[in-house]
């Protein structure tokens, strides 16, 4: 079991935190599950040299120079903290750019110090980073760090310039934009009813002055990395869960074999087709937001198993929709008069692998291709654990202290807090959403700019209102009404205040989640002003929202659900305009100002990372598999450097610069 003391956040360096995450009730799986789970991991973390290369092809190598000399260098060395820190920031982007601004790192160090750590290298070492002397790697890493001009962008997006030129990824070789457009542009067919994903597994090069495909396959372009990942999956295949997992797994293998790309449809539709396993998995090139012109896919991989009580709660929620739908307090001629709730799938993931490593996404929705969606759906999923662990990072972030006003606010959010951002989360998305019906002769588009906001509105207010119902603790979803208070304590203190720490100073709301976050908080603290719903305090010079009185609270939430219902099936641009312009746009200065100077003293860094669970084979005397254990005890420096190990087989080119 968890140890007490576990810490979600593990360390915290430049603009990254490093958080962990855990997979509840692991050890309680059928051994055939956690081989079945142990076998796709293996094929997770497989991929990882795949992204490495794919974000540049300088990666590989320069992650062994930094790795020989966190090594080498002197621990007595005054400036080795520079090389870690840089060493750090490296292994975290999965190469030289960060992660999200896609800008290449500019390193602490002097080249002075660069050059004295290089001298404590041996010459095997020096020839092992396929240089012949200490001159020669001194100057190629000079080059590739301290040049700010060269490769100094991973995805380039100036419609000014040749975005391909100027991306340092690893897509495109010694081609133009303009011979790109036209390479694709003569092999797409336009009336092809299910075209597949061009371009989305390979590099487009020029060869003998022909612009070709290098297709990423068993028998083409990282052949090594992908005849590992087809063992790992293989294996997998044969203690899978069910036979639609083994003719899934079957087909991805085809795919990997030869990259053809009408295979990896076949396997998307297959995979798909599978809902009853408790595990679940992708791997493969998916997201195409590393090419500025969206053609190439860099690897990614998870690993996830389906998350038991929270799927239940949701489905709980789903299959009483219609009583919802027949107590939301909406005008009688807006509810629908049937109305099925949307069943979510809610998991923990296992294994990051590739591109959602360590940066994880919080959900996933997939595949990606148009006309498989349209025609076979589509599998979206949150991972719970994942947000968990933010949720968990956050209290011992000082948050909440800092932005709660009373010991008796931050008791309940720390008791109630994630259990009822759940809550909330599953009535918007599975009952927000669907409730409600348009009045004849009005279209889903007649709110224009405004109907996303409108919409994450209504089913924000729909999740609020009905947090507070009799029937939540009928459903046995909610134990104590203390659940709502500090559901309704979160949402007002994050929407009147603490969301605006990610505006920058002077700026308007654009996203619409927080748009609608504002609005609501906004709307309900006006209009509650003069019956002291909700209060606004000074108390040594900051700023608190304190809600007095929480059924008042629940009944203006209602309220405004009947108007954003009325605006939604009327069609009613104006009034739309009019909400979100007056209450979720424009933000107080000077409370602004306030929120950011109180945040930036939390020293929070912006983004996050996870590092993995370790999964471990326990066999016996005659090396029978008798057990796959878990352990959480990696530091992230250790992790990545056993996966540097142990799972590289990648040949490092050496490029000229
Ligand atoms: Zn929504």
């Amino acid at each position: 079991m968890m140890q007490k003391n576990f810490e979600y956040q593990v360390e915290q360096f430049a603009d990254i935190r490093i958080l962990r995450y855990t997979v509840p009730n692991f050890s309680e799986l059928s051994l055939k599950k956690k081989l079945y789970i142990y076998y796709l991991s293996e094929a997770a973390l497989w991929g990882r040299d795949i992204i490495w290369d794919q974000n540049n092809k300088h990666n590989l190598w320069l992650r062994n120079c930094l790795a020989s000399l966190y090594h080498c260098v002197n621990k007595n060395d005054s400036s080795r903290n520079k090389l870690e820190l840089f060493y750090k920031r490296v292994l975290f982007a999965n190469g030289i750019h960060h992660h999200y601004s896609t800008d290449k790192f500019q390193p602490d160090f002097t080249i002075d110090e660069l050059s004295n750590w290089i001298k404590d290298l041996s010459d095997e070492q020096i020839i092992a980073l396929s240089c012949d002397s200490v001159p020669e790697l001194t100057k190629r890493l000079t080059k590739l760090l301290f040049d700010v001009d060269y490769i100094s962008k991973r995805v380039c997006q100036d419609e000014d310039k040749d975005l391909i030129i100027h991306s340092a990824n690893n897509f495109y070789s010694e081609v133009s934009q303009e011979e790109v457009e036209s390479f694709y542009h003569s092999i797409i067919n336009k009336d092809d009813a299910k075209p597949i994903s061009y371009g989305l597994n390979s590099r487009l090069i020029k060869c003998n002055g022909s612009v070709k495909e290098e297709v990423y396959c068993a028998e083409g372009k990282y052949a090594a990395t992908i005849n590992k990942i087809i063992f790992w999956l293989k294996k997998a295949a044969e203690v899978c869960e069910n036979n639609q997992q083994k003719l899934l797994i079957e087909t991805l293998c085809e795919y990997y074999q030869t990259g053809d790309l009408s295979l990896f449809d076949a396997y998307s539709i297959e995979w798909l087709k599978e809902q009853f396993g408790e595990v679940d998995f992708i791997n493969g090139f998916i997201e195409v937001y590393g090419d500025p012109l969206g053609f190439k896919g860099t690897w990614e991989s998870l690993v996830n198993i389906i998350d038991k009580d929270e799927t239940t709660k949701a489905s709980l929620i789903s299959e009483n929709a219609q009583w919802f739908e027949n107590h939301s307090p909406v005008l009688e001629q807006h509810r629908k008069e049937e109305v099925s709730g949307v069943s979510m799938k809610v998991i923990s993931a296992i294994m990051l692998g590739g591109d959602c490593y360590p940066a994880s996404p919080l959900g996933i929705n997939l595949p990606n291709a148009e006309w498989i969606r349209e025609k076979h759906g589509s599998k979206s999923v949150s991972l719970q654990n994942i947000s968990k662990a933010y949720e968990m990072a956050s209290l011992s972030s000082g948050i909440i202290e800092e932005f709660a006003y009373s010991e008796e606010e931050i008791k309940l959010h720390k008791q109630y807090g994630a259990l009822a951002d759940n809550l909330h989360t599953h009535l918007h998305e599975c009952v927000g959403h669907g409730s409600g019906k348009l009045e004849p002769g009005v279209r889903s588009d007649d709110l224009k700019a405004y109907g996303s906001v409108i919409e994450e509105t209504r089913a924000d207010l729909f999740g609020l209102y009905f947090m507070a119902d009799k029937k939540m603790m009928e459903l046995n979803l909610v134990s104590h009404m203390d659940v709502c208070k500090a559901q309704y304590n979160a949402y007002i203190r994050n929407g009147m205040m603490v969301q605006l720490a990610r505006i920058t100073k002077d700026a308007n709301i654009e996203q619409a989640h927080m748009r609608n976050r504002q609005l609501i908080s906004s709307w309900v603290f006006e209009h509650g002003q003069q019956t002291n719903v909700i209060e606004k305090v000074r108390k040594d010079n900051k700023t608190y929202f304190v809600i007095k009185d929480f059924k008042a609270l629940r009944h203006l939430f209602g309220t405004l659900l009947k108007e954003v219902q009325r605006i939604k099936s009327q069609g009613d641009y104006e009034a739309a305009k009019q909400l979100v312009e007056t209450y979720g746009v424009k933000v107080d200065v000077e409370l602004h100002n306030e929120v950011l100077e109180r945040y930036a003293k939390l020293n929070i860094a912006p983004y996050s990372g996870f590092i993995n669970p370790k999964l471990l084979l326990v066999k016996d005397e005659s090396e029978q598999i008798t057990d796959v254990k878990i352990s959480y005890e990696e530091s992230f420096i250790e992790q990545m450097q056993r996966y540097n190990n142990d799972y590289s087989v990648e040949s490092v080119g050496i490029y000229e610069l």
